[in-house]
């Protein structure tokens, strides 16, 4: 899990997940499903924390990790996510 603060921290990712070419599947709002590198799925959540801060989780192994380290998986569904966002905003 970590917490989304400006988009410098998802660059590697970015590049990563461009490789990847990931499918994403949407399950609800902020609610998405990831292809691993293995064809298996991840789910990762998009959420505003108390504050409105934007978490982000991955229930991979690497966005499970205490480093908070930011997974292709949370980068693809970002991706989406900040798209319906912001069509629900204009809507
Ligand atoms: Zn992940």
């Amino acid at each position: 899990m970590f917490i989304l603060e400006s988009k410098d921290q998802l660059e590697k990712a970015i590049i990563k997940a461009k490789k990847q070419r990931a499918t994403v599947k949407f399950i609800a709002f902020g609610v998405y499903q990831v292809s691993g590198s293995k064809g298996n799925f991840y789910t990762v959540e998009c959420k505003r924390g108390e504050h409105g801060e934007k978490i982000v989780s991955c229930e991979c192994k690497a966005g499970q990790s205490v480093k908070s380290l930011v997974c292709f998986h949370a980068v693809s569904a970002l991706a989406l996510h900040t798209g319906l966002a912001r069509q629900r905003q204009t809507a």
